[in-house]
């Protein structure tokens, strides 16, 4: 739902990339302001998340189309914007992503459903499926969620030691939405966007 700046401007300048929008900052608002909005390319990939107020300054300079707002409004100038949620470039941006999903613990849990892959319990903890005192490695393929009751019970030993069998071997995440999910808490009505289940939550 925009109310503002559906048309593309400054055609014919070279695509933007991340260029700072050089604008006055709209009045500081009295609320909704401090969200996050999902900002998405323009073919609808999620490209990375930004404060609202950046969202603002962009929708504000027909840099970016609102797609989905709260409620909240912020007034600038002679202007009324309801703060966006998810809001879309105009142009295309060609971003070059990092190969590896960064590995958070924040990324772990969101990976194995927030959920210890031993048990099923709520997941509290990361555990190395290869102990890292034998020679297993802090990477995607070798960590899991896990609680801290599995997790100090399993100790130092391996999975065929303890009889236990994960549910799937882990991988490493790919895509846009995993590397957003990574380092930020997910609001819900990004989830249409972003693929991710409603079982994920961050
Ligand atoms: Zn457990």
């Amino acid at each position: 739902m925009s109310r503002v700046g559906t048309g593309s401007s400054s055609a014919g300048q070279p695509g933007p990339r991340h260029d700072p929008v050089r604008l006055p900052l709209p009045p500081a608002p009295c609320r909704g302001t401090t969200a996050a909005t999902l900002l998405l390319n323009a073919t609808f990939e999620p490209l990375c998340v930004v404060s609202s107020r950046r969202a603002i300054v962009l929708v504000l300079a027909e840099k970016a189309v609102s797609v989905d707002s709260s409620p909240d409004v912020v007034r600038a100038e002679s202007v009324t914007v309801p703060v966006p949620v998810v809001a879309r470039l105009t142009r295309y941006v060609r971003v070059p992503y990092p190969t590896q999903v960064p590995l958070s613990r924040r990324a772990v849990f969101t990976r194995d459903g927030q959920t210890c892959v031993y048990c099923g319990g709520s997941a509290t903890s990361i555990d190395h499926v290869v102990p890292r005192s034998r020679g297993g490695t802090h990477t995607w393929d070798n960590v899991v969620a896990a609680c801290r009751r599995c997790n100090h019970t399993k100790a130092d030993r391996s999975l065929a030691e303890m009889g236990w069998k994960l549910p799937q071997p882990p991988r490493t995440p790919s895509g846009a939405a995993w590397r957003l999910l990574g380092h930020r808490t997910v609001d819900p009505r990004w989830r249409e966007w972003l693929g991710v289940p409603d079982s994920v939550s961050a």
